[in-house]
Order: C-alpha cells, then sequence, then structure tokens
C-alpha cells in the first residue's frame, strides 16, 4: 500500500495532524497501541491566562485563533458534541493577590478574558475567605469522548491499525519508508511520553509530569463554572466533577495511586466543604519539555521522520496550531519558529 504519510499515535497531537492531511487530501494510515492516555484521561480544558502568575499563556492569540473552530469542525463531522463553555473563578489566596488581579486586567492581551471586579462567594460549600476573580472565554474540550469518536471514525474509514508500531522495523527507502507492507513518504510520530522509546528521537529533553486526576460525585455543591483554588474542581454533569490534578516527576507510571488519590483529597479539603463520593480515578504522563515549548520538526538524518510532540500541559489549545503549522513546513517549506523547532535541542 502507497501513502502520503503514517502517524503514529492518536491523541490530540495525532486527530490535529490527521486533520491536517484530510482537510488537505493527503493518503495516510495511523498506527495506535494504546501505550499511553494522556489525552484519555485529561481534563481538556482551555484557558488563556496562567493562573498562577495571571500572565497570558505563551501564543495565546494564535491558539485560540484556530482551536475553537477546529473542535467545532470535530463537532459537525463527527455529530457529537465536544465544547462545553466554562468559566473560571480563581480563588484569591490573599488581599495581596486580589490586588495582583487588577493589576493584571488591565494589560491588554488579558482585558479580554479577566474580569476587573471580586466575585463574592454565595456558596457555602466553597472555601474562599477572600473570595474570587472570574474568567471568562474559558471552557472543556471532552477529549475522551472526541478520541474514542475519532478512533472509530478512522476504522469505519479502514484506516486505523490497532497495534504497536515497532521502530525497528522502518526501512529507509529512496525519499520514502517501508513499515511492513505501507509505503510512505513521511511517518509522524505524535507518541506523547511514548517517544521515550523511540530511537530517532528519544534523546529530545522531554521532563514528563505524571498527573492524577479524580471524578466526584457532590450532590450538595451546585456548581456551574470550575473552581481553581489549590487544586481544580471541574463540573461536568449530572453533580460529576472531575479533581486534579497532581504532578509528579518521578513516576513514569500511567497507574492512579494511593498517594496521588491522597494528595487530591487533601487538597480537596481546603477547596470545598460539603461531602462527595469518588467514582473514578485516572492517570496519565503529559508530554512536557524542558523549555516548556512543543517539540516539532525533522530529524537530522532521516527527512523522512517527523516529530509532533511536547504539548506539555495544555495539549488542548496547542495541538490544532502545531499540526498546521508541521504540515505548512512539510508540504510548503515554510520555516518553523525556532522555539518549537527540535533543531534548537542540537
Ligand atoms: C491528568 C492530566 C490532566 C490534563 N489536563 C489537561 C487540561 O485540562 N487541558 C489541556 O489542554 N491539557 C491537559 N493535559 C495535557 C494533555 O493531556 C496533553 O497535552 C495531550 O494529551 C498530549 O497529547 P499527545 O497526543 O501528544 O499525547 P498522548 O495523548 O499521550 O497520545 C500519544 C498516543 O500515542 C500512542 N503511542 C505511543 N507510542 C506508540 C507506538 N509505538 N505505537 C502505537 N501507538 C503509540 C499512545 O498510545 C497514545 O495514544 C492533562 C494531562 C493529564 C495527564
Amino acid at each position: 500500500m502507497n501513502v502520503d504519510y503514517i502517524i503514529v499515535g492518536l491523541g490530540l497531537a495525532g486527530i490535529a495532524f490527521a486533520e491536517e492531511l484530510l482537510k488537505h487530501k493527503k493518503i495516510f494510515v495511523v498506527f495506535e497501541d494504546n501505550s499511553q492516555n494522556s489525552s484519555l484521561v485529561a481534563g481538556g480544558m482551555y484557558n488563556p491566562v496562567v493562573l498562577k502568575r495571571f500572565t497570558p499563556v505563551w501564543n495565546v492569540k494564535e491558539q485560540l485563533k484556530i482551536a475553537l473552530p477546529y473542535y467545532k469542525s470535530l463537532e459537525s463531522k463527527l455529530d457529537q458534541k465536544y465544547i462545553y463553555k466554562i468559566d473560571i473563578h480563581r480563588v484569591f489566596k490573599s488581599i495581596e493577590e486580589q490586588n495582583n488581579w487588577f493589576a493584571a486586567c488591565d494589560k491588554i492581551l488579558l482585558q479580554e478574558y479577566m474580569i476587573p471586579k471580586i466575585i463574592k462567594n454565595e456558596n457555602e460549600h466553597i472555601i474562599a475567605p477572600f473570595d474570587s476573580g472570574k474568567l471568562t472565554h474559558t471552557g472543556r474540550i471532552d477529549v475522551n469522548s472526541l478520541a474514542n469518536d475519532y478512533r472509530k471514525f478512522l476504522i469505519s474509514k479502514n484506516l486505523l491499525y490497532e497495534e504497536k508500531f515497532d521502530h525497528n522495523k522502518i526501512e529507509f527507502l529512496k525519499k520514502k519508508v517501508r513499515y511492513n507492507n505501507v509505503k510512505a513518504k513521511r511517518i509522524v510520530f505524535c507518541e506523547g511520553f511514548g517517544v521515550k522509546e523511540n530511537p530517532y528521537f528519544n534523546s529530545l529533553p522531554m521532563r514528563e509530569a505524571k498527573g492524577e486526576l479524580i471524578t466526584i460525585h457532590a450532590p450538595n455543591l451546585k456548581v456551574d463554572f470550575l473552581i481553581k483554588s489549590a487544586i481544580f474542581v471541574l463540573p461536568i454533569g449530572n453533580d460529576h466533577y472531575k479533581v486534579g490534578a497532581t504532578f509528579n516527576w518521578v513516576d513514569k507510571t500511567k497507574t492512579p495511586t494511593t498517594e496521588g488519590k491522597n494528595e487530591l483529597e487533601f487538597k480537596l479539603s481546603s477547596v470545598i466543604s460539603c461531602d462527595y463520593k469518588i467514582v473514578d480515578h485516572v492517570a496519565g504522563i503529559r508530554p512536557t519539555i524542558k523549555d516548556r515549548r512543543p517539540l516539532i520538526g525533522m530529524h537530522k538524518k532521516h527527512k523522512q521522520l517527523v516529530i509532533l510532540n511536547g504539548l506539555g500541559t495544555r495539549g488542548v489549545m496547542i495541538a490544532p496550531l502545531m499540526a498546521q503549522k508541521l504540515f505548512r513546513n512539510i508540504e510548503k517549506g515554510e520555516q518553523l519558529d525556532q522555539e518549537i523547532n527540535i533543531n534548537r535541542f542540537e
């Protein structure tokens, strides 16, 4: 079989690149072995503001310009709802933080998203003695449903191999590669933390961060916005909330742990005061990079091999833009920005 591209991995990165290929009528197949699950467990929030420091997210305007239309188009194509607009209430820890909030609201890049007033806490189950500030134009993408639906979509078109891609089986031909019976012009690796097993790209400096998340049922909480305090409490409907997430730079497994759950419960006790029951607990590895920028580009020696990785903690907003930039780089020769190009580590 002859194709233009093989994609390895069907998380947020692989889906975004597959969409670029479909848009440009390129022929491709995908390999996916369920070895990683960052996209499947993600909270799915998109939020243009760094909530610790009240600064804009890197490249925020460019990212948002294409991210929402992209998810809207996936809603139409797969005939499902994935976008849920949800405001964020950032709980203040002190009077000083309230002042910092107002200072940040004056900044041009943030004005659109940060409301310059203090939101009084009127919910007896939320612990917020210094009240909170509200962010708008934020929301959640139901990434788990999207990823599962997208797999079904590719299966229906016979484009998905549900198996491990074995890097040792790549044969290099003149300007092409062969993998089993598939001949392709390029292989695009969208493997997330799975890149550690990729001999062509595993020397890139990933600083992966495991994250755990619980889902709770809290019928008395009655909140329709995300509470961001020591952790986030994100409403997902029917009195259920995702609560997360932890950061662990040592454990490299995607197994949920008792320590992770205890940490989340401990932090949750400083955010809400009502009863709840844990109904789910998941974990995944975020593909974060030393300098917190994506990893995009071609292999130095084998130009047929390409990587789309390093989406870090914000894959929802970054993936569509990075897929577009990579496609234009490969097909139209457009330069990649130095700060995302893998050659910055050579
Ligand atoms: C707990 C948690 C909460 C998060 N919350 C948010 C959030 O609220 N908002 C946000 O924007 N981001 C969030 N993230 C980050 C987000 O999940 C990531 O940025 C994004 O999912 C990375 O996508 P990816 O496609 O690069 O990697 P992945 O989702 O890991 O996908 C890689 C895919 O490649 C496959 N693969 C790997 N190797 C092979 C191989 N050899 N053969 C075949 N298949 C292979 C894997 O099975 C996997 O499906 C969160 C992450 C975690 C862990």
